[in-house]
């Protein structure tokens, strides 16, 4: 089933914070990416002109039912699966568009930004709080964490949104990157890991 939407937060690590030239957010940043941005493991990721595009490892959450104004204490009850999710961002449009303080929609919307692995049972996921991620580009490690590290728990993150947008069925959440983000150029491999809930493998072509 293709999601509504797919929920997005923004700076939810603090090492991620500092490389971005953000500061620490008190309340989560949330975007949305459209669903047309969706792609699979080994689809390819398709970047012509649009300067440098950057990777970012992040927890994908699917909504098994609709939710709206849940508790941080029920809010995982809504959450039907997991996956691994690479939010892909025109870096250059995006910086344009923040120092005008403009939204960043193209940047993280286009075609191919979106790739996500195949979903997991949340039942089969431990504890969402404890999850390592690893990226690679090429075989060479980029991005390392651990989802114990966000500054807002998915808890927060979901009775926060929920308050204000019903997030349905289907949709998706990203729950933000840690440290590490960086280019991707035509011709790489890039390969996210989430032991416990998935690999994805994307060409960039
Ligand atoms: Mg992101």
């Amino acid at each position: 089933m293709k999601p509504g939407k797919i929920i997005c937060i923004g700076w939810n690590y603090r090492s991620h914070l500092s490389e971005t030239d953000a500061v620490l957010p008190d309340e989560p940043v949330v975007f949305l990416k459209p669903s047309s941005c969706l792609i699979g493991n080994n689809g390819s990721i398709i970047a012509t002109d649009v300067g440098a595009i950057h990777h970012e490892i992040e927890l994908a959450l699917i909504f098994g039912k609709d939710c709206k104004n849940s508790t941080e204490e029920d809010a995982l009850s809504y959450v039907s699966h997991a996956a691994v999710f690479n939010d892909i961002t025109a870096r250059e449009i995006q910086n344009k568009a923040r120092s005008a303080g403009n939204p960043w929609c193209i940047a993280k919307g286009m075609d191919t930004f979106g790739p996500m692995s195949d979903p997991v049972s949340i039942d089969s996921v431990k504890d969402v709080h404890d999850l390592d991620l690893e990226l690679s580009v090429n075989g060479i490690v980029k991005q390392k964490g651990n989802t114990s590290m966000m500054i807002f728990s998915i808890g927060k993150l979901i009775a926060y949104v929920s308050k204000f947008m019903t997030i349905e069925k289907g949709d998706i959440m990203a729950t933000g990157t840690p440290e590490g983000v960086g280019p991707l150029v035509k011709g790489d491999t890039v390969v996210a890991k989430i032991p416990g809930v998935g690999e994805l493998r994307n060409r960039v072509i």
